[in-house]
């Protein structure tokens, strides 16, 4: 437990929490939304400091990220908390939990996480990830600090972009990379879905990209909730106009779980809002499918195929060592 930042004291011990959009009042001995922050005696605490959840060696695919560092591996580590509340969590036992409910946490310090980070040297560095590191602020923090400037390890965060602006832009220097989720284009679905806002999400997306970091957004397309086609299109049409067409947008497919029992996504869903997608951006996949349709890489430029990948095999077949197309030159990926 750490005193935790980015809070008010209010009067009465009460206190205001500003880390992210839901701005929570907490009254003494209760929690904000993301049940890991706690009011005692009028100091606001991150309960969840040093306290871990899940760690292993993940493909970076996996977070996902395509144009990141495409093939090699990545030091994961998540604990629990959430400052959504989606009802198709498919982590839902570690999100919606706070530390007293949580009997499998395991105390780490930032230096142990980073001493296992270092112990495989084909490591490319740390990923928050699991449950939403938004809520893990300063730990995250305290490690991405130690591991970006003094080991030269890559930071990257995967999360739901629903954070304060002033609290996104300290974590620029240390963090490098952003997997976000978009989850859906209309506030009527944040707010019934998740319980938040869209707005601060798209926030979120547009400074990151200001700030010149690497992004990737994951679109879950889930039946009857969010996957009319001019929506859809709505969206990407954003995207490409906000963040450009280099954009990598990852679509991904919707399984019932937590309090959701919609029908999974039907293949031709995500084949033909692929192709949606498709029109207005260079890099779309497909996620969460057996087949490995939408999963290579080509160059938006000659139509060369660079990257393939079945399953977590990567292999890259058509990219220079600067990351630009074998065939023409184009620049494709940026850190390879
Ligand atoms: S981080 Fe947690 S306590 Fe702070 S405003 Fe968000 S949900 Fe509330």
């Amino acid at each position: 437990m750490k005193e935790a930042r980015y809070y008010n004291t209010t009067g009465d011990n009460t206190v205001q929490c500003y880390l992210c959009p839901h701005n929570c009042i907490i009254k003494p001995e209760n929690r904000g939304q993301c049940r890991v922050r706690k009011n005692i005696n009028g100091i606001l605490y991150s309960e969840n400091y040093e306290q871990v959840c899940s760690i292993g060696f993940d493909p970076i695919e996996k977070k996902p990220f395509y144009h990141y560092f495409p093939g090699k591996i990545i030091f994961s580590v998540g604990s629990i908390g959430c400052n959504l509340h989606c009802k198709f969590c498919q982590n839902w036992g570690i999100s919606q939990s706070n530390c007293e409910e949580f009997e499998q946490l395991h105390s780490a310090s930032p230096d142990q996480v980073i001493n296992l980070a270092l112990s495989r040297h084909e490591n490319i560095g740390i990923a928050f990830t699991y449950n939403e590191p938004a809520v893990w602020y300063e730990y995250m923090m305290d490690i991405a600090r130690l591991s970006e400037q003094e080991l030269g390890l890559r930071n990257v965060m995967v999360s739901n972009g629903y954070i304060n602006q002033e609290a996104l832009e300290e974590l620029f220097p240390y963090i490098d990379a952003f997997s976000i989720d978009l989850k859906a284009f209309t506030d009527v679905f944040y707010h019934e879905v998740t319980g938040t806002r869209l707005q601060p999400v798209l926030d979120t997306l547009k400074r990151i990209r200001a700030a010149g970091k690497h992004l990737e957004i994951t679109n879950l397309l889930i039946t009857n909730r969010n996957d009319d086609p001019d929506r859809f299109k709505e969206m990407v049409g954003w995207i490409e106009s906000e963040l450009g067409r280099d954009t990598v947008l990852h679509i991904s497919r919707y399984f019932p779980a937590y309090k959701l029992d919609e029908p999974k996504t039907p293949e031709e869903t995500l084949y033909k809002f692929y192709e949606i997608a498709s029109s207005k951006l260079n890099y779309v996949y497909l996620g969460n499918l057996r087949s490995n349709h939408g999963q290579d890489t080509y160059c938006p430029e000659c139509k060369t195929k660079v990257i393939k990948r079945s399953g977590y095999n990567t292999e890259i077949v058509g990219l220079k060592k600067n990351g630009h197309c074998s065939l023409c030159d184009h620049k494709i990926i940026q850190y390879i």
